[in-house]
């Protein structure tokens, strides 16, 4: 038996590096600091750092890790691409103190880390849902508590989250909602719908308006438009409420006490792993390559996270 974490990319450094490399630079090393491709070399010797190249154009340094989410972390690159497998395998998420045990970093550390793979997760999939006449479910929900509110009867005080799964293809986005408001859901709806969508939402009156935006809207309990007998099967949105109760179990059961404004990643680290899910086709391998495509371009500080120092 061979466990997936034997691989030489999870223990050895030299191995992660030219794992990572392989991905973000395809056709070979490109500097940072000129775009230079030609005159590049692999920096040698025993006391030079893993991955280390120099560009004999602009004569800088350079790793692949500059511009991704890994600039500026001391962290080993074998620890990160086994951080990143055990976050993008894990169903419900893993928290920051698991990380801290298993990878034997601190917890500052492992909270940052994977704060930055769930920036690396943040689809930047410009794909339209329901195109070529998709159907597009879209809901709402509420979880946890907002910072400096009182808890009240009904769900001002939570959080409150819109989901959007794409039929078709599976795929799940969601956003962070200050309020549910016609003004917050039109422009998420109409930056990521194809106009020839059909939607699919519950009754709530916030989509009767903005479902006239797209070739047609359904709700669960009435449907107004085309096709109407032909989509009385279809007419739910046990979609999405199946992702939101994933969602809710890993929040509640991991990630408790998360704030509204670290909301967004976590809904992109649900969303990722949805999209990626074993019953699409995917499989770990698989989607840990695809989250190592979304490192680059992404580079996240400390300071706008808001870690505690
Ligand atoms: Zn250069």
């Amino acid at each position: 038996m061979v466990s997936a974490l034997s691989a030489p990319h999870f223990h050895d450094e030299k191995a992660a590096f030219a794992y990572v490399e392989a991905r973000v630079w395809p056709e070979g090393p490109n500097c940072p600091h000129c775009g230079g491709v030609e005159r590049i070399s692999l920096m040698g010797g025993k006391s030079t750092r893993a991955g280390l190249y120099k560009c004999y154009q602009c004569r800088k340094p350079f790793t692949v890790r500059i511009g991704t989410i890994f600039e500026g972390s001391h962290v080993p690159l074998n620890i990160w691409l086994q951080a990143m497998y055990l976050i993008a395998g894990s169903k419900k998420g893993i928290s920051a103190n698991q990380l801290h045990r298993t990878l034997g970093v601190t917890l500052k550390t492992a909270w940052f880390m994977a704060h930055r793979i769930r920036e690396a997760m943040r689809s930047d999939s410009p794909e339209a849902f329901g195109a070529g006449g998709g159907m597009v479910e879209a809901d709402e929900t509420y979880i946890g508590q907002v910072k400096d509110t009182k808890k009240r009867q009904g769900y001002q005080h939570k959080m409150k989250v819109l989901a959007l799964i794409d039929r078709n293809s599976g795929a799940a986005r969601s956003y962070v909602l200050p309020e549910v408001s016609i003004a917050n859901i039109g422009p998420i709806l109409n930056a990521n719908l194809a106009r020839e969508a059909r939607l699919m939402t519950d009754e709530a009156r916030v989509y009767v308006p903005l479902g006239k935006n797209f070739a047609s809207h359904g709700t669960v309990n009435h449907f107004a438009g085309e096709y109407v007998d032909a989509w009385k099967a279809q007419n739910h949105t046990n979609t999405v409420e199946g992702f939101f109760s994933i969602f809710k179990r890993g929040m509640r059961g991991i990630y408790q006490h998360c704030q509204e404004k670290h909301l967004h990643r976590y809904l992109a680290e649900f969303d990722f792993r949805y999209t990626n899910r074993v019953a699409l086709g995917h499989n770990d391998a698989d989607r840990a390559d695809t989250l190592l495509k979304g490192i680059t371009g992404k580079r996240l500080t400390y300071q706008t996270v808001g870690g505690r120092a």
